[in-house]
């Protein structure tokens, strides 16, 4: 049942739903060791292969819990980690620090390579140092077979696309980008990565966020959610929306993007069995356009609303 797509030109395959790790680093709630283990085991056992995580996710948390919980199964997925953000306002970009943390994350992950090493946030860093300092520091770690590619993540497209036009990476994961409350990834990221190359032989992009970090869910946004509270709203909207047409908004937000095909995934967070479940559903699932068209009615005054993310040199 579940679909492989290429990931740019890397020989990797990735699923189209991806396990996002940053819940079990507890950054949405608190969780429960059998229950990240449940979803982690149920997930790999459905044909979810791809896991990406971060240091950051739970300040190391989510890195220990995913490696723990896929110790055994290693060789059945592909896993990516990334580097450079450390704590919400702790950021290193620097040789040193990325090559350092990478050793840290391996140990955490218990295993000696990652298949994706990503710059994570690099709005919070300056172009120069990225592309002249970074990158190189990651390629070199590539040599070294310690991370098969690398990557770069971000809010900001205007600067994915400064530092992916002054130097190559494998693979480009922006977040909160392209859903049911924003296309904005359609009209500038997948153009130019068409252009630049990114991902010829498969598709070079990750789309991160489906249910806007949370915010398409009967839960709501967490607190520390930058979106503005319009959009919020709009969420909740979406929400009721669906609950009054009978299905699941979290579903119906997750089809949305499996349907995108300028995505090699779509990374949905996950921490329970349940989730995974669900959102496995949303494989089969077709959304009635007639409720397409009304959540495009609601979204609409708040469509494509963005909020400022890193270095104010970086915005966009
Ligand atoms: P998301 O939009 O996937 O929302 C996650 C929230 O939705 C969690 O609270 C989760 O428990 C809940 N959820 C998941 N499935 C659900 C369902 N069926 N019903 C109800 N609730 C459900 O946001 P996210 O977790 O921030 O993004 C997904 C992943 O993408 C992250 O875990 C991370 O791996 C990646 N990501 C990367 C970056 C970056 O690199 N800068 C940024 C954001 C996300």
């Amino acid at each position: 049942m579940m679909e492989y797509r290429r990931l740019g030109g890397t020989e990797l395959k990735i699923s189209v739903l991806g396990f996002g790790a940053s819940p079990l680093g507890d950054v949405f709630r608190k969780t429960e060791p059998a229950e990240r283990n449940a979803a982690v085991h149920f997930a790999v056992d459905q044909g979810i292969n791809f896991f990406d995580v971060s240091p950051y996710y739970g300040l190391t948390l989510a890195e220990a819990r995913l490696g723990e919980a896929l110790e055994g199964r290693r060789e059945k997925v592909v896993l990516a980690t990334k580097c450079g953000r450390y704590g919400g306002s702790e950021f290193d970009f620097s040789a040193k620090t990325i090559t350092a943390g990478l050793e840290e994350s391996l140990k955490r992950l218990r295993t000696d390579y990652v298949d994706l090493l990503q710059a994570h946030d690099v709005e919070f860093g300056h172009v120069q140092q990225v592309v002249e300092e970074t990158l190189p520091a990651m390629r070199r770690l590539q040599e070294q077979g310690k991370a098969r590619y690398i990557g770069i993540t971000g809010y900001s497209l205007k600067n994915l696309m400064e530092i992916a036009s002054k130097v190559k990476v494998d693979s480009i994961l922006s977040y909160c980008r392209y859903n049911l409350l924003i296309t904005d990834m359609d009209r500038s990221l997948a153009p130019f990565a068409k252009k630049h190359g990114i991902g010829v032989g498969g598709i070079g992009l990750i789309n991160a966020s489906p249910l806007h970090m949370g915010i398409i869910t009967e839960r709501g946004a967490p607190e520390w959610h930058p979106a503005p509270q319009a959009v919020r709203d709009a969420g909740q909207k979406i929400v009721a929306l669906c609950k009054a047409r009978g299905v699941d908004a979290a579903e119906v937000a997750l089809r949305f993007c499996l349907d995108y095909a300028g995505a090699a995934s779509t990374l949905v967070g996950l921490s329970s069995r349940g989730h995974v479940e669900r959102n496995l559903k949303a494989l089969e699932m077709k959304v009635e356009p007639e409720l397409l068209r009304e959540i495009a009615e609601v979204v609409a005054p708040v469509k494509d609303v963005t909020w400022a993310s890193g270095l104010e040199e970086n915005y966009g």
